[in-house]
């Protein structure tokens, strides 16, 4: 089943509910506002299938259909169409009338807006016609006491049961937008920070460095000659040991660190309030734990990782100022025999950095 299935299959079964409570408290509105008019027995017959087994009818049609969705919209027609009959047979009774009739047009509006309600509205006076000229009804300007409670439970208990059913609606809606953001921003295979995400993160990083006056570390890490880990034991295993990395960063970095994938083989991390001696102590610490692992798994398998580290730099101005530091870094680590953390600039702590401003 397509997505506007499972879509037309939820408003059905949402529809469900609230078509049951509202058309039998509105059995109790019509049929009490009938009652004086002496209707037909096939009138009595038609008014209790549309209270009673209308509804039943209209979900099983709809769960039915190849399109749950249309055959809602067709439904919700049929009742506005059977509301407006209701109305002429009530002989235009204010208050059963004024009760139908908003009520569906507060349901049409919830469930389709403005489109619905006027395609109801439309219905509806279509409904009117009908039941206008099979009953050629005179105008009662009045309602009995007895009529006036008979509309009491559709006008309080309708209202709750579908501002209930919006909120929750509302509130699925809600949770399910947080899920996709959050999705949005994680990398499928590891797990951790995707690229977009993590630079929003290095972002606000920075800007807090600066308005803080703070040191901190960023790492770029990747994994060396990781093409051949691919091309000599297959794709899978290279995923496998990109995401044994990205467990290992999870496992051995402090709660505070944010730690993302790059793309590919690469990836990032940032260190916040850490000397970038004490930063490159922890990236040389992960490199040999990193190479330890691969030898454990398989001593044919040769894992090592080359990182470039870079401080924060009170001068630069943005963001990619501090992230080309540490790319530069990266490089060299790679240009001179990979397997190494190499630091950007002459190595110095941002603390000392700051101390010498
Ligand atoms: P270097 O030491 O210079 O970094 O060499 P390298 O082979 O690691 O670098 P290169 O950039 O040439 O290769 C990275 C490879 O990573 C190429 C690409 O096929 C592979 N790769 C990228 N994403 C994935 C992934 O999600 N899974 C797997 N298994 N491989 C990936
Ligand atoms: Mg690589």
């Amino acid at each position: 089943m397509g997505k506007t299935g499972v879509k037309g299959l939820s408003l059905a079964r949402r529809l469900y509910t609230s078509r049951m409570l509202g058309l039998v408290l509105g059995l109790l509105c019509v049929s009490v506002a009938m009652y004086p008019l002496n209707p037909a027995p096939w009138v009595w017959a038609l008014m209790l299938f549309n209270g009673l087994i209308w509804p039943h009818l209209a979900y099983q049609w709809a769960r039915r259909a190849k399109a749950p969705y249309h055959a809602e919209h067709r439904n919700l027609l049929v009742d506005a169409f059977l509301g407006g009959f209701w109305v002429a047979a009530m002989q235009f009774n204010p208050l059963p009338s004024a009760t139908t009739i908003s009520m569906m047009a507060m349901n049409n509006v919830a469930i389709g807006g403005l489109r619905f309600l006027l395609a109801g509205s439309v219905t509806q006076i279509l409904g009117i016609g009908i039941g206008w000229l099979i009953f050629k009804p005179l105008f009662i300007p009045e309602t009995s006491q007895l009529q006036l409670y008979a509309c009491l439970p559709l006008m309080c208990f309708y209202p709750l049961a579908l501002g209930w059913l919006c909120f929750r609606q509302a509130h699925t809606l809600g949770r399910q937008k947080s899920e996709l953001l959050a999705l949005s921003r994680t990398d499928s295979l590891t797990g951790l920070l995707n690229h977009g995400a993590w630079k929003d993160q290095l972002e606000v990083e920075f800007q807090r460095c600066q308005r803080q006056h703070q040191g901190g570390a960023i790492a770029l890490i990747d994994i060396d000659h990781f093409k051949n880990i691919n091309d000599t034991y297959g794709h899978v295993a290279g995923d496998i040991v990109l995401r044994q990395l990205s467990k290992m960063l999870k496992q051995n970095l402090r709660a505070t660190d944010v730690a993302g994938r790059y793309g590919g083989d690469e990836f990032c991390v940032i260190l916040p309030d850490l000397p970038l001696n004490n930063a490159a102590a922890v990236m040389e610490a992960l490199r040999d734990r990193f190479a330890t692992l691969g030898y454990e798994q398989n001593p044919a398998l040769k894992v090592s990782l080359s990182i470039g580290l870079a401080a924060f730099n009170p001068g630069h101005s943005d963001a990619t100022l501090w992230l080309s530091d540490a790319d530069r870094a990266l490089y060299e680590a790679k240009t001179t025999g990979r397997n190494r953390v190499i630091c950007c600039g002459d190595g110095r702590s941002q603390y000392e950095l700051l101390d010498s401003v």
